[in-house]
């Protein structure tokens, strides 16, 4: 078959009804009823599976090769209730709570970043406060958004709140911006996140960063969490909350590639709107993104 040929699942893969049996999974989220301006997200699975059909499995750069060691599928979209956020919340920690049973690795096509919340519930439940990269333009601590406590904007206040994170093994990634006061990052760093301003990375590597975020995480269970805005508008425009001066795209591949060393027990790439990707860049970039978070799985091999 073609490659632009057949069912648009991820990477081509088969898509499957469980995790049994799968040491990691693509697992959709099409959520956008948590976003506060610019919406789509809910579209986002079905295109960056659709711009997904190109990549090939080996990794040219790092040497990975998840499927040779790795048994990998696609398990389709969870079914939100898109009139309910509060509904949506429930069902996608029962459906994380079930994936997570199986212990398969789910790699998350969001959705806006609400869903980082219940699928850090369900993280919780089964390997207690996790540690956390999270790459993104914010840093989604918000108490609240128009007096709503769930929302694209609060899920790591909450996760704070309801002990989901070891908040010393935070690292935010990206942050840049206005913002709604001069001290919307003091919160945050009086947890114990380690904050990294886009500015204070600009024209550098990050690979020497990740070397300190590996040491500092160890083996502690570790989620990734990358909002496709933290990467520059110029890359990545189709996504609801564009902040310009961002990431570059090689600086978002030493971030993934150099979590590879580190216990990695999820992953998701949210905040992809295709109403705004007119080009189809953005998902282009994300189902790329998807990819090399398989690639830095614990158990894949490289040359
Ligand atoms: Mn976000
Ligand atoms: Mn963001």
């Amino acid at each position: 078959m073609p490659r632009f040929g057949g069912i648009a699942s991820m990477m081509r893969l088969p898509v499957v009804g469980s995790a049994h049996g799968l040491d990691a999974a693509f697992v959709g989220v099409p959520l956008d009823i948590g976003t506060s301006h610019r919406p789509g997200t809910r579209f986002g699975p079905r295109e960056i599976r659709s711009q997904s059909s190109l990549i090939r499995p080996y990794n040219m750069a790092t040497g990975a090769a998840p499927f040779d060691t790795l048994q990998v599928a696609d398990l389709g979209d969870v079914s939100i209730n898109t009139y309910s956020l509060d509904k949506s919340m429930r069902i996608i920690n029962d459906y994380f709570d079930e994936l997570l049973a199986h212990d398969c690795i789910p790699l998350t096509l969001g959705g806006d970043h609400t869903i980082a919340l219940p699928i850090l519930r369900a993280m919780a439940a089964k390997h207690g406060p996790v540690a956390l990269v999270h790459v993104d333009a914010h840093a989604d601590v918000n108490d609240t958004m128009f007096g709503e406590r769930i929302a694209h904007g609060t899920p790591f206040r909450r996760a704070v709140e309801e002990n989901l994170l070891d908040c010393k093994k935070v690292f935010q990634i990206g942050l840049r911006g206005s913002g709604y006061a001069r001290d919307d990052f003091d919160w945050p760093r009086e947890q114990g996140f380690t904050l990294v301003m886009a500015h204070e990375v600009w024209y550098q590597s990050l690979a020497p960063l990740m070397v300190r975020i590996r040491a500092h995480i160890g083996n502690t269970p570790c989620y990734l969490s990358f909002d496709i805005d933290g990467i520059d508008p110029a890359y990545a425009g189709g996504t609801g909350t564009p902040e310009i001066g961002g990431l570059s795209v090689p600086q978002a591949l030493e971030i993934i590639r150099g979590c590879h060393g580190l216990n990695l027990v999820g992953c998701d790439l949210v905040e992809v709107s295709p109403p705004y990707d007119l080009s189809g860049n953005t998902a282009l970039l994300g189902a790329n993104l998807l990819f090399e978070m398989l690639c830095a799985l614990p158990g894949v091999a490289r040359r």
